[in-house]
């Protein structure tokens, strides 16, 4: 999963239960994750995505509103 996902041009932000991955030729800047938890995605911020901002729960919650797919997850 995670090496398939850099082989598509995913970057990846680590965190301790929780891999958010990113592909922004893939995000169609609906702002739905910024929105949805700015301690997690915050682009004021580098990095602006800090995975262990928030339980994995709401980490998974953020990224299941994601409209395009450009961010994924991988649980521990
Ligand atoms: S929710 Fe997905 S498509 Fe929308 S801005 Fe965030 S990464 Fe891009």
């Amino acid at each position: 999963m995670e090496s398939e996902l850099l082989a598509q041009g995913y970057r990846k932000y680590s965190g301790e239960a929780i891999d958010v991955f990113f592909n922004t030729s893939i995000c169609v800047h609906s702002g739905n994750c910024v929105r949805g938890n700015k301690e997690i995605f915050n682009l004021d911020r580098r990095p602006w995505v800090l995975p262990d901002n928030a339980e994995a729960q709401e980490v998974m919650r953020v990224i299941n509103t994601c409209p395009s797919g450009a961010l994924k997850y991988v649980q521990h």
